[in-house]
């Protein structure tokens, strides 16, 4: 048997700093990194790009009818 050992686990680098991850936080190197890379699916999520919404805005002001044509 060879003396080298194949690793199944791959020391991945943590994708918030670069440095190599912890097996408690993995795969991040802390749960500070973790915590960052957690607002940043959050506020993603609250980035919503407007579409028709800003066309229906422009359709608020509708034309005032005159009560005196009325009669
Ligand atoms: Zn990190």
């Amino acid at each position: 048997m060879s003396g080298k050992v194949i690793r199944l686990r791959q020391p991945r680098p943590c994708p918030i700093c670069g440095k190599p991850s912890t097996q408690a936080d993995h795969p991040f190197c802390s749960g500070r990194c973790a915590d960052i890379d957690l607002n940043r699916w959050l506020s993603g999520a609250y980035v919503i790009p407007a579409g028709p919404a800003e066309d229906a805005a422009e359709d608020v002001a509708a034309p005032t009818p005159d009560p005196d044509e009325d009669r």
